[in-house]
């Protein structure tokens, strides 16, 4: 396992058992649910957004190590975001894990540029290797998406 392989793992192991921002919003938060039947993941994803901000966001949920700590890792990445920002980051993710069985070469140059935009979120990329695991990653994106529409 390469060093960057060896970080991703930690990166991941850390937010599923540290996960952040993790709770509930009342309302006028919107709540939305997401459920992953193939592995039995579980998530809701509070929102609260202001003046076209995400101001805060909570997650509650259980599965597995995967999509809680996908969903740690994304609440992270959107939280004070413009929803135009979170909007990028959205499909930059979808972009990265839709490499679905393909082995990204970490050494090429270009893969390491779109990897470091992506910040901790690229930890997930591995995953993209598994495909019975990549909806357990996706499930926290996909119920975002679903939340930002009820805004
Ligand atoms: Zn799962």
């Amino acid at each position: 396992m390469s060093n960057l392989e060896e970080l991703y793992k930690e990166i991941i192991l850390d937010h599923y058992r540290t996960p952040r921002n993790r709770g509930e919003l009342p309302p006028p938060a919107s709540k939305t649910e997401g459920f992953n039947p193939l592995c039995g993941d579980e998530l809701t994803v509070y929102l609260d957004v202001k003046d076209g901000v995400v101001a805060d966001i909570k997650i509650t949920g259980h599965g597995c190590s995967i999509s809680q700590a996908s969903s740690s890792l994304m609440s992270v990445a959107i939280k004070g975001k413009t929803l135009e920002e979170v909007r990028e980051v959205l499909s930059k993710f979808k972009n990265m894990m839709t490499l679905e069985g393909d082995v990204v070469d970490l050494n090429d140059p270009a893969n390491r540029d779109v990897l470091r935009s992506l910040g901790e979120l690229a930890a997930l990329q591995g995953v993209a290797k598994f495909p019975v695991r990549i909806k357990c990653a996706t499930l926290a994106w996909n119920t975002l998406s679903q939340g930002l529409e009820e805004n």
